[in-house]
């Protein structure tokens, strides 16, 4: 069974502080404690899952890891990290055999559970986001081992029942006043122990390989985007179904154009003369240039509107807009003659503010400002 989410288990918001998350663990412990809830499995099931959950979000290092990489995160030893590839693997596993036995029930139900989920972080650049591709990426699984069938005993010999839990895979412990029931900590609830283990899987039945996966990215995906590739996460424990890979899709930022929903932003810089007299600008657009005729006396921060030169969203709806903002440019590295001419502009526009629209406006509102203080 895949884990129930922690936040959930404990009735929390994401963001709880500490404070918070200890007092819904103490109430909600208090209401499924075994001794209050005697003979009643789905209680101990409940208390279980509480103290879990609990020893994940009050521990800064393990609330962290939850919150990156979900259970697979926290459960046993990291490994593999910073593998390299498109997105490193550094996100899909922090545990590779910490948790094979740990969802095994006590006693003689069956003990096949299914694989983790995984999750892959796949970096793509805006074009290709934009336009879908294929993908190939490569990422560690488990799989049986071929040795001992994914049993994890040594060839020709079996498992033999755990002696401590005599194969319930839970034991009691005593806690203050009351004692509770605890996965067995030598069987670690599996109710039976490898003896004599299987050399290439080291007793857990399976073992870890590298495979290559080919994944269709659809036209429109943004970061956050999640592609399931179902059956591709880690294989089951003792013959269940593997789990699902998701394939979480992060866009990589681009160099002129910035993407929100289906639209696309982008600034164009234009000359000062362009922006006096007018005239005819080159905008970037995500399939070639576009020619742009920008009238007379253009001011910094003019949009322009590019209908349908944006992106198809994947869940369908219309094509987005690209959307240029005129950014002007004032002129570097002047000659003397051309300041000179700058001068004589200046002369010839002489004093007031009839040629700046935005400066008249801006001093009438400062005048309109210290007049108001004088009142
Ligand atoms: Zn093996
Ligand atoms: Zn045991």
């Amino acid at each position: 069974m895949s884990k129930r989410d922690c936040y959930d288990v404990l009735g929390v918001a994401k963001g709880a502080d500490k404070k918070e998350i200890k007092k819904a663990y103490r109430s909600l412990a208090n209401k499924y404690h075994p001794d209050k809830n005697p003979d009643n499995p789905e209680a101990l099931e409940k208390f279980k899952e509480l103290a879990e959950a609990y020893e994940i979000l009050s521990s800064d290092e393990k609330r962290e890891a939850y919150d990156r990489f979900g259970h697979e995160g926290v459960n046993g030893q990291q490994g593999y990290g910073g593998g390299g590839g498109a997105g490193g693997f550094s996100d899909i596993f922090g545990d590779v055999f910490g948790d094979i036995f740990g969802g095994g029930g006590g006693g003689g139900q069956s003990r096949t559970r299914r694989g983790s989920d995984l999750r892959y972080t796949l970096e793509l650049d805006l074009e290709q986001a934009v336009w879908g591709c294929d993908e190939k990426i490569r990422i560690p699984s488990l799989v049986n081992c071929k040795t001992c069938d994914g049993s994890g005993a040594k060839k020709g010999t079996k498992p033999v029942t755990c002696q401590t839990c005599q194969g319930q895979g839970q034991v009691r412990v005593s806690q203050g006043f009351f004692s509770v029931q605890q996965t067995c900590p030598h069987c670690h609830g599996a109710g039976q122990v490898i003896s004599d283990p299987c050399n290439d899987c080291h007793g857990q039945g399976r073992t870890q390989e590298y495979k290559t996966l080919s994944v269709k990215i659809p036209a429109g995906v943004d970061t956050g985007d999640r592609i399931r590739l179902s059956g591709e996460g880690e294989a089951g424990a003792q013959g269940g179904p593997s789990g699902d890979l998701f394939v979480q899709v992060s866009v990589k930022p681009h160099n002129i154009f910035e993407r929100d929903g289906a639209n696309l932003y982008c600034e164009v810089p234009i000359s000062f003369t362009t922006a006096a007299l007018g005239g005819d600008i080159d905008v970037p657009t995500l399939d070639g240039r576009v020619r742009l005729k920008v009238t007379a006396e253009c001011q910094t921060g003019k949009l322009f509107r590019l209908r349908n030169k944006g992106v198809k969203p994947v869940r369908g709806g219309p094509v987005g807009d690209l959307i240029c903002k005129v950014v002007i440019e004032t002129p570097v590295h002047l000659t003397a003659r051309q300041k000179e001419l700058f001068t004589e502009l200046a002369e010839s526009m002489g004093e007031g503010t009839n040629h700046s629209p935005k400066q008249k406006s801006w001093f009438d509102g400062v005048k309109r400002f210290f007049d108001d203080i004088k009142k």
